[in-house]
């Protein structure tokens, strides 16, 4: 698809962010880029507007950029999962570990319901650590995730691996 080049030239590599050795992977640049912006919603658009998609769950921060258009346009609610202490409902919460420490995500209590068939979305996928936790919260209310959805992968850190059974589905390899 043509697109995806023109997508993967609109994200801009900074290295040493936020920490020496890190190529960090900046999709603020693509959300510059109109024509860029557009493509990358149409293509999950396009791959999820009939796949009776009820909720689409994104991850914050950059989750909540690319998962809110997704949504309208297949008819789907969104749904916030957010870091510690942010929502100010009732919450579950799910901690995963990262390479030095754990992190962890919440979800509103009542947001999603038992049967309800979710996408996960974030921008980008690396250890897979953040979707798999995701990939939990909605598994733990019932909900039965069709499908993850990132822009960006780095291949190398092989995330797919921590999904399990759960399909990812990406544009472009991080460079
Ligand atoms: P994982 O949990 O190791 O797969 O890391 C994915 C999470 O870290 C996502 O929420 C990303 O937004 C964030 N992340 C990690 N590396 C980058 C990057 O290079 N650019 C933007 N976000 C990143």
């Amino acid at each position: 698809d043509p697109r995806l080049a023109r997508i993967s030239s609109s994200i801009r590599v900074i290295p040493n962010f936020p920490k020496p050795g890190i190529m960090f992977q900046d999709i603020t640049t693509l959300l510059l880029d109109t024509n860029a912006f557009k493509d990358t919603i149409d293509l999950f658009v396009e791959r999820y507007r009939d796949q009776n998609i009820s909720v689409v769950a994104g991850v914050e921060a950059r989750g909540f950029i690319f998962g809110p258009p997704i949504a309208l346009a297949i008819g789907a609610k969104f749904v916030p999962i957010r870091k510690p202490n942010k929502l100010p409902g009732e919450v579950i919460s799910e901690e995963y570990s990262l390479e030095y420490g754990t992190d962890k995500i919440e979800m509103h209590v009542g947001a999603v319901q038992p049967g309800e068939r979710a996408l996960v979305v974030d921008d980008l996928i690396a250890t897979g650590g953040t979707l798999s936790a995701a990939i939990k919260l909605l598994e733990r209310v019932g909900a039965h995730v069709a499908e993850c959805a990132c822009v960006i992968e780095l291949p190398e850190l092989k995330g797919r691996e921590r999904l399990g059974d759960k399909s990812v589905f990406v544009l472009v390899d991080g460079a």
